[in-house]
Order: C-alpha cells, then structure tokens, then sequence
C-alpha cells in the first residue's frame, strides 16, 4: 500500500522510549504511515514470562522502560525477519556491538526500497579493517540509504515528556518531512541538517568524554574541572571527527557548526551531567578506592548498576582508541586515550588529570 510501514529494531531504554514516539506520531499520521509498529524485542524471560508477552498485554517494557505506557499499536516481535520484512522505515535502536549480526539476520528479508535510521551510538570495529560509522555498516549490508538521529535524549526523561531537542541527519532532503512527521512531538524537536557521518560521529565520541565526567566526580572535584573536560573533550571530538572522516574519504564539516547542534554540545552536556557513562566513570573511581586496581570490573558494574542495560562508553574508548594507535595519533587526544586506558585498567583514575595537564590545547 501507499502507507508506509515503521519497525523500531531494538528495545532497550531509549528503544522502548523512540518506540512511545513513533507509536503515538503514526496514529496522528494516517495519510502517511500504517497504523501499526512492529518493534523487535530480543527475547528473554522476566519475573518468569516472555517480555515480548509482558509488553504485548501490559504496554510497559518493565525490564528497560519501567512505568511509561508504550502505544498498543507498538507489536513486541521476538523474531527479526517478522518485525523488518514489510517495513519501510526500520529504526535501529540497538547497542552497537549487536547491529552487524542483526542486520545479517534482516538481510534477505528487508524491501530494497526502505531507508534505515540509526539512533545508535558507536563504531564498528571489524578484525584487520578497523572502525566504521554504524549508519555505513548498516546502510552497506542492507544495501540501503541510512539517516541518523543523535541529540540530548536521555531516555527516560524523553519517555517522560521532558522538553528537548535532537538532531536528524539526512542525505537526501526527499526524506526530510516523512521523518520529521515520524519523530516530532511538541517535546522532542527534530532540526534536520545533512552531514550523517559528522553527526553520528558526535553521538559516538561524547559516550567517551561522559566516562571522563564521572572520574571527575568520582575523584570529588567541581564544576570548574567538569567544564574543563567537557571543552577538552569537545575539542577531541571536533578533531577526531575530522581525520576520521577524512580517513573514510567522507565530507567533513564545513565549519564547526555541527557541534553547536543537539548532537554536539547538548548532548555532550547532558551526558556529561546526567548519563550511564558518566555514572559508569564515578563507580569506576569509587571500586577503585575499594577495591584496587584489579577489583575493578567494568561488566560487573555494569550489571550492578545498570541491571540489563549496557555501558557503550568503554567499547567505544576501545574502538577509538585502536584507530589512534593504528593512525599514530596517540599522543594528541589524551583525554579520549586517558578515559580507554583507565576503562582497561591500565591507568589508575586518580591520574586522569594529570593525563590533562599537557594536553596540546594548552601548549
Ligand atoms: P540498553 O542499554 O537498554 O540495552 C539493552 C538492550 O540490548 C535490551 O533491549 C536487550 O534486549 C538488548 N540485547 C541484549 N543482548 C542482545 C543481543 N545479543 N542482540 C540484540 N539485542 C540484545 O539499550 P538502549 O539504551 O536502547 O541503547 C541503544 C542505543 O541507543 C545505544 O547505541 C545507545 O548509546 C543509544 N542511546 C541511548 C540513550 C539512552 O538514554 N538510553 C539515549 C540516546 C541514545
Ligand atoms: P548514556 O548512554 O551515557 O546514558 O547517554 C545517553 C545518551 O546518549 C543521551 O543522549
């Protein structure tokens, strides 16, 4: 048919909170997309039902989302190739390290036609071939055309209506009114710009500088230390992502004005502020003080704190930090390195400022 048809692939936190949104926008759109969503739900067993079950009678993801009502229309789909095989637009919406062999699974299945959304944070790094943007590695073996949306969106404050802005990112304008139709509400304003590299590149490196936040917290300095983390951190992400883009023979920025959007600053603040990551580099400082050094262990705070949902800051530290060594380009973003190192246990977090101190912005 003429409607177009929405499936969300994933249904973590901000899965489950994207899904509330679509949910209810495709409903007040019926001359534009079909009334129902499939959202792929990677199954597992809580308080002894199937969740797709629980999702499916009670509208809540009580594992991910708890006490937000998801719309009825939104259909939880264990099976991958049923949620995306008649979909028009698929929304990827997974923890990173899961996107490749998801989409393998999707291959065969999936219209030629769709167009992919990636609201994922991260890069792919593939033995021997090094890191790649999620969107490209997506839109590669779907063979199809991927937006991105990055921004200041901490899931459950956006599950709760919470006023705040996003960034969609999109190559061809063609797509500019059926996404802003699919995604924004009077709570959650979508700016659509054009670089999707440069944009998902920022919602990638800002995990990283968040874990930096936190040691700051965790190590008991202020305000004045955190800005200084969150604009050295900046300036790594401005550099970064331009080489990286370079490297991939893609457009880099024009000018910095990408940074200045949602997807740059604002979600560097919140995160920095109110993010998993940033709670991940306080508990980092904090086990450290109790336990020592090889007491700390990043997958069992993971579970302690975060019970299901998952910590991409380290993984990504990692991804990027692979690049740098292999680039020899170390030495010039010492807080990004600092942040993989200290996640690796290879730096006690009380030096994460002295890995500062001589950082080529101040020489
Ligand atoms: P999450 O942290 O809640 O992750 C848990 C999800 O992973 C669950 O749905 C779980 O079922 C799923 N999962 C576990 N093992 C799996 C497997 N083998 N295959 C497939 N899925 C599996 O997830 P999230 O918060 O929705 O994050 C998804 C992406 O969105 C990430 O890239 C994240 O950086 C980004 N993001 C998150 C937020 C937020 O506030 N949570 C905001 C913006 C962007
Ligand atoms: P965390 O994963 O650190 O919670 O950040 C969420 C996010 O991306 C907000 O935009």
């Amino acid at each position: 048919g003429l409607l177009k048809r929405v499936s969300v692939i994933g249904s973590g936190n901000w899965g489950s909170a994207i899904a509330k949104i679509v949910g209810m926008n495709v409903l007040e759109n019926p001359d534009m997309f079909d009334p129902e969503v499939y959202m792929y739900v990677y199954e597992e067993v809580v308080n002894g039902r199937k969740l797709t079950d629980i999702i499916n009678t009670e509208h809540e993801n009580v594992k991910y989302l708890p006490d937000i009502q998801i719309p009825a229309n939104v259909v939880a789909v264990p099976d991958v190739i049923k949620a995306s095989s008649n979909a028009d637009i698929l929304i990827f919406v997974l923890p990173h390290q899961f996107v490749f062999d998801t989409c393998v699974k999707m291959k065969s299945a999936i219209k030629k036609a769709a167009l992919g959304v990636s609201l994922i944070k991260g890069f792919i790094l593939s033995e021997g071939e090094g890191i790649q943007l999620v969107s490209r590695v997506i839109s590669q073996t779907l063979d199809i055309n991927t937006a991105v949306l990055m921004g200041a969106n901490l899931a459950t404050e956006v599950a709760s209506e919470m006023f705040c802005e996003t960034t969609i990112a999109v190559e061809k304008p063609e797509y500019d009114s059926i996404l802003k139709r699919l995604f924004e509400t009077s709570y959650f304003r979508c700016k659509i710009i054009r670089n999707v590299s440069a944009v998902e590149a920022c919602g990638a490196l800002k995990n990283v500088v968040g874990i930096g936040a936190g040691i700051v917290d965790g190590l008991g300095f202020g305000d004045n230390t955190k800005a200084a983390v969150i604009r050295l951190g900046l300036m790594e992400m401005m550099k970064f992502t331009k080489v990286f883009l370079e490297y991939l023979d893609l457009r880099p920025p024009e000018d910095n004005s990408i940074f200045f959007e949602s997807c740059g600053i604002a979600d560097l603040v919140a995160t920095c502020h109110g993010g998993r990551n940033r709670l991940l580099g306080e508990a980092v400082v904090k086990s450290m003080k109790k336990r020592g050094m090889p007491g700390v262990d990043i997958r069992l705070l993971e579970k302690e704190i975060l019970r299901g949902q998952s910590f991409q800051g380290p993984l990504i530290a990692k991804e990027i930090y692979s690049y740098l060594k292999d680039k020899n380009m170390v030495d010039q973003f010492p807080l990004l390195v600092a942040v993989h190192r200290i996640c690796s246990r290879e730096v006690d977090p009380r030096n994460f400022i002295d890995c500062l101190r001589e950082h080529p912005e101040h020489l």
